[in-house]
Order: C-alpha cells, then structure tokens, then sequence
C-alpha cells in the first residue's frame, strides 16, 4: 500500500499554466489510483495496472512523464522502463521510479542506462512526486523545444542549399543561353530520343522555323531532303551507340530557301551514372569552305590537264633524243635525268588529278580477274631496275591463291606508292613484300627498317597533303597514301600501318576477292 502522507491541499505550484500529462503505472490499482490523485492538477494523469497498458498509451500519445511503481511485484518496473527505452518514441521520455525507503537508489541505476531517471521513496510525499513531476516535464519540454529547434535549423539549411542550388541552376541555364546566342553556329539540344529540347536563336533565324515547328522531330525538316535520310540514319547510329556525330549536309535557308552546306556535329551529355541523357549539337556553315575547295579542286583538274599535254610531248623528245642521237655518256646521263624528272612530274600531275576526280566522286573502277602477286612482281621488277636502286633487297614472298576481281591499274598504284615509300623512308635497307591469300581475301604487306612513323602521326599520313614529321626531309607532297586508300576503300578493302619510329613500317592492305554487294538500305 502506498503510504500517502497527510491529505492536505495540493501544495502551490506556481508552474506550469498547461496541463502536463503523465502516465502512472502500478501493479496495484489502488496504489495506482492513489498516486494518481497525490499528483492532482496541472497533471493529467493516466493510469496504467500492467506493462502491456503502459506500452500500449504510451504508443498513442506523448507523455510528459511516466511514473512507475516499481515496488509491486505484479510489474516489472524495469522490464517496462527497458521496453519504454527501446522504442523510438518514447525514449527520452523522464522516468520516475517509486521504490521503498530502504532500497538501493543507485543499485536500481547501475549498468541499465536509464537516463534521466529519477525517483520517489515510500511513504510517497505530495510535494516531492509533483516536484518532480513537473522538473521531469519541464526537462522534457526542453528537450523537446531543442529538438524542435535543431529541426527548425535544419529545414532552413536545406531550404536555403535548395534556393542556392536552384539559383546556380538558373545561373548555369542563362549562360548556356547566353553562349549559344553569342556564337555564329546553329545550337540544337536533343533528348535521349532524338527530340529537339532547345535550340538557339540563330537556329530559328535561319531555318525561318518556330520554335514550336522545330521540336519533337520537326528540325529534321530543316534539312534538304536529298540528305535528310543519310542525315537522320547518322543521328540515330549515334543515338543508340553513343558515338559522336560528324557529318555534312544542307540546311535550307528559311528566307530565300537558299540549300547550304553544314557540318553537324553532337556530342553525348552523361549523367553521373556515364547514361546518355541528351545531345547537344551544332550546325556550322560549310559552304563557303566547300565551295573553296570545289573550286581548288576544278583548278587541279584543269592545271593537270593543261601540264600534262606539254609534260608528254616534252618527255618523248627526250626519250627520241636519247635514242637517236648517240651522245657522249655525260649527256646520256644528263638525258636520262631529264627524263626522269618528266617522269615524277608526270606522278605528281597524276596525284593532283587523281586527288581532285576522288572528291568529285569520278573514282571509277574497270574489275577484271587480276594476281596480286603478279601485280606485286612486276613493280618490284621495275623498281629494282630504277637507277639508284642498285644493291636494294626485295624479300618477296607470295603464299596461296591470289587472285581477285579488281581494278588493276589501281591496284598497281597502291603497291607502286607503298614499295616506292619503303624505298624512299626504307634507308636502303631491306623491304620485305609478302602477299596472302586467305579464304575470300588477299592481303598484301610492305615493310621496311626505315625512319618509321611517330604514333602522333599515324592516323594523320592517310589524309591529304599530310606528311609525319620524320620525312620532311624527303621529297613529297602527302597524297600517295590519302590516293591508296580510297583506293582500297572503293575495292570495299583496308589499309593500315603498324609503325615504330626508327624502326620502320609496316603497311598492310587487305582486298576482298570480289566486289560484295552494296549493303541493302532499309
Ligand atoms: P609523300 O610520300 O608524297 O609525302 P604519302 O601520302 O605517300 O606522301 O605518304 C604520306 C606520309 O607518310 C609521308 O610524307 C611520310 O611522312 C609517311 N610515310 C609513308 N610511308 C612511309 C614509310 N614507309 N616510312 C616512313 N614514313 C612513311
């Protein structure tokens, strides 16, 4: 039994105004009802006769204070302090345990970690339990005002990252706009799927579209139809490989309906995550480039062609000179350098007009059945007679059919350009020529022990009038190899190099047997 001292009045309590409830527990429900009553007003006391009771008010609503009878065996007082403390809403919760006279304060405390926790000795006193009471419920009002605060400081500190954020955002936004305005190129943005997001002002001036007819897919009217297909086809292999976009073709001019030539570029934007999530693509004008070059390339064509008329009739008077007249071995020598000099004018005329019928696109191929290997044994043969050669070694070497259906006076020209780069590059050492046939190729290797190629320059010398470094000392205007591999390449063929500087060079072209068919548009 609860020994309650006196009846008297509630004690004053001059704090706090609000009401403060409190939840009593107690084995023994007079004890319970008893202790209840003691506490009197601003409690609002609620009564709890067993553990289950207590946990189950205390999981509905928040107490102030929660006073347990731990002096009744019918309760375990710690076991329902321990539950109390486990659970998130309740952890903080004061504790106020009611334990007899002579207990071991501190015993109840050791080594369970229930803080803060408080206590009341029987008899109970009035005025201590609602002291305590209410310095409990004042503990936690604190507690819980700081928490409050901490929270409240928080959701600043997020608001306030989430405005900075937005703002640098909206900052970032305004110069990617700011930049695409002030730049001369046409700026499309596209989604993932190919849908135009954004594009810039000069977009809209020039193609005369609104912005409105110009999103989704509707850009791709801007393009002229004869290249819209090849245009939208290259968009959509880089869309679903991820590769970057290059490619030439005409935009119509929305006010005069003037087709002018672009060069398209897009780059892939990833997220973090390196998933594509958009494009970013411009549109520079080419025309003025293309027209230069049509216009240097008709200039080649025409100079050739008027040098090579007296370049002939030159070099066969030489050739009648040095076979009718018998002159002195001074002038023979003379002679023949001549007309070996004709002769490299004659190449180099070649090239040039080569060069300028691929870019016209007049490359045309007459197939026939030809051997690579014959083709590589005569201009091994010729070379071997070239003055100057004297004492050069030829390793050639032919393994298996060999033949193909190709054009054969191009195919010449290849092998002639390699072999003579290995002799000019090869530092008279020996160049080896191996030529294979494999199932429905032939594949054919120059190499030399030469100056070799640095790696920078590799994928330069394939290019016109590009030279590697090393060989500026040579003779040479960089279009042999750029000729030998559109060469190869109308043949459907490969040409590449494997290369170590001053080590030498190996140049390997493979031809297929015969011309496949074109690959089926669809
Ligand atoms: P050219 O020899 O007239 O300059 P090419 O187009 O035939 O033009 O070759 C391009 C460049 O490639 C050469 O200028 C040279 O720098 C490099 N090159 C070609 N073949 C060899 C080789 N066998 N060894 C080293 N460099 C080579």
């Amino acid at each position: 039994m609860v020994g309650v001292r006196g009846r008297q009045k509630p004690a004053k309590v001059s704090e706090p105004v609000d009401a403060v409830d409190v939840l009593v527990t107690s084995g023994r429900r007079r004890e319970l009802r008893a202790l209840g009553q003691l506490l009197g007003a601003p409690f609002r006391s609620e009564l709890a006769s067993s553990s289950r009771e207590a946990l189950l008010r205390t999981a509905e609503r928040d107490f102030a204070a929660i006073v347990i009878d731990a002096t009744s065996p019918a309760l375990d007082g710690f076991a329902l302090a321990r539950a109390i403390r486990a659970r998130q809403r309740t952890r903080r919760v004061p504790l106020i345990f009611v334990i007899e006279r002579d207990a071991d304060a501190p015993r109840i405390y050791r080594g369970k970690g229930f803080a803060p926790v408080d206590h009341v000795v029987r008899p109970v006193d009035r005025d201590v339990i609602r002291a305590k009471a209410l310095a409990s419920a004042d503990l936690a009002r604190r507690e819980r005002r700081s928490a409050g605060h901490t929270e409240e400081l928080e959701r600043a500190a997020r608001r306030a990252r989430k405005l900075e954020l937005t703002a640098a955002a909206a900052a970032a936004d305004k110069r990617f706009a700011n930049l695409t305005q002030a730049i001369p190129e046409l700026v499309v943005t596209l989604d993932s799927a190919g849908s135009l997001e954004f594009c810039n002002r000069r977009w809209l001036e020039y193609t005369g579209l609104s912005i409105e007819h110009s999103r989704g897919r509707g850009w791709v009217l801007a393009i002229h139809p004869d290249d819209r297909r090849r245009s939208v086809r290259a968009w959509e292999r880089s869309i679903s490989s991820g590769e970057v976009l290059e490619i030439e073709c005409r935009l119509r001019r929305g006010f005069d309906g003037a087709m002018r030539w672009h060069t398209c570029r897009a780059l892939p934007e990833r997220d973090d995550d390196g998933t594509i999530v958009g494009w970013l693509g411009t549109y520079s004008d080419s025309e003025e480039l293309k027209r230069a070059i049509r216009a240097r390339d008709e200039f080649l064509s025409i100079a050739s062609h008027e040098l090579r008329t007296p370049l002939t009739a030159l070099k066969l008077r030489l050739e009648s000179l040095a076979h009718t007249a018998a002159p002195d071995e001074r002038a023979a020598r003379r002679l023949n350098g001549a007309i070996r000099q004709t002769e490299r004018l004659e190449r180099l005329i070649d090239h040039l007009l080569d060069a300028s019928r691929i870019s016209a696109g007049r490359l045309v191929l007459e197939r026939t059945a030809v051997s690579l290997g014959e083709i590589a044994g005569e201009v091994v043969g010729r070379a071997r007679e070239q003055p100057g050669v004297t004492g050069q070694v030829f390793d050639l070497v032919i393994e298996g059919d060999v033949v193909g259906t190709w054009d054969r006076m191009r195919i010449e020209q290849v092998v002639e350009n390699l072999i003579s780069n290995a002799l000019k590059y090869g530092g008279g050492r020996p160049v080896g020529v191996w030529v294979r046939g494999a199932d429905d190729a032939v594949e054919l290797t120059v190499s030399d022990h030469g100056i070799g190629i640095d790696a920078a320059d590799l994928s330069r010398i394939f290019e016109q009038y590009e030279r590697a470094e090393a060989s500026q000392g040579q003779s040479g205007i960089g279009m042999g190899l750029y000729i030998a591999r559109q060469i190869v390449q109308a043949h459907a063929g490969e040409i590449d190099v494997e290369s170590r500087l001053g080590e030498g060079s190996s140049f390997r072209v493979v031809l297929p047997r015969s011309a496949r068919p074109p690959t089926p548009l669809h």
